[in-house]
């Protein structure tokens, strides 16, 4: 790999030039849904998702953008990325060498708030359900996602490990009244199967996509119960009761809104931290063609 070189120097003017403070107005139909909604944050951070960046010094002088972003699981911009967020965070977890169960539970019903949150205490008491009816010695552990495949149906998508019986009509009584799948999967593909838990295409229709993140407000989508062990690299201890689950995974704030942290942030060529060197900027001259807002070494000077 070629030095890169940095072909931004922290004196360009663009660092430096006018902030418009007047907020652009919010047209965009997935943050007019939102403001319809009465959730006017997430639609302001919705409607600058990404128009606007913030540029990061290391040490070693680097200079790279890094947008801000809304987080929000229902935005096409962020979704992917949340998703690949939690695929690696999820890695953490060693299902031993026993095969695991795929599982796949829908429920149909009026899409709202109550019924997310409904479903979400339905997983968990099947889930319970499980435990509850396991042999004496088994270490039943469950990671879930809920997902909307469509407009009238709630999916969770979990893996569930240590639970050696294995029949099926364990399953459909665990969740009775729900669409029940079920595979066995070999360990090895537990990585491949965090893919398949969380990324899943979004609506399409930006306004349901702004009803979804409604239903969903404040509300947790990814669950840990059970027994939990951790790849030994990981700093963290196993467990085996339910808070400390939690603790090991604590939620992270789902604010859904882009107030972007200007600490924290790492140099993603040599990884010294970082710190951020200009205002709020526009954007535009700061997205690569192909690479995004992913990227640093090969800058476009102008
Ligand atoms: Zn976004
Ligand atoms: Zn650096």
């Amino acid at each position: 790999m070629s030095t890169p070189t940095r072909s931004i120097s922290p004196d360009d003017p663009r660092l430096t030039e006018q902030i418009i403070e007047a907020e652009s107005p919010i047209e965009s139909p997935q943050a007019l849904r939102l403001l319809a909604h009465s959730l006017t944050a997430k639609a302001r951070a919705h409607e600058d998702c990404e128009a606007f960046v913030y540029m990061y010094r290391c040490a070693n002088d680097h200079v790279w953008p890094v947008a801000l972003t809304c987080h929000q699981r229902f935005c096409p911009k962020c979704g992917e990325r949340i998703a690949r967020k939690l695929v690696r965070k999820y890695d953490a977890i060693d299902v031993g060498a026993e095969p695991f169960l795929y599982i796949e539970i829908s429920r149909y019903g009026k899409l709202s708030p109550e019924f997310a949150e409904e479903f979400g205490k339905f997983i968990g008491a099947g889930f319970k359900h499980l435990e509850r009816y396991a042999a004496a010695d088994a270490q039943l552990g469950t990671l879930w996602n809920t997902i909307v495949p469509a407009r009238n149906r709630l999916t969770a998508r979990l893996i569930l490990w240590g639970d050696g019986i294995r029949a099926y009509t364990r399953y459909v009584e665990a969740w009775a009244g729900a669409y029940v799948k079920v595979s066995v999967r070999p360990a090895h593909q537990f990585h491949e199967s965090l893919h398949h838990l969380f990324e899943w295409k979004l609506p399409k229709d930006a306004k349901f996509r702004a009803d979804c993140e409604f239903y969903f407000h404040g509300r947790r989508m990814v669950h840990t119960m059970g027994t939990l062990h951790l790849h030994k690299e990981t700093p963290l201890e196993s467990t085996t009761s339910d808070e400390a689950v939690e603790e090991l995974f604590p939620p992270t704030p789902d604010t859904g809104n882009n107030s972007n942290a200007l600490t924290g942030h790492h140099c993603p060529h040599c990884q010294s931290p970082a710190i951020a060197m200009s205002q709020r900027l526009k954007s535009a001259s700061y997205r690569h063609p192909q690479h995004g807002f992913n990227w640093w070494d090969d800058y476009p000077h102008r």
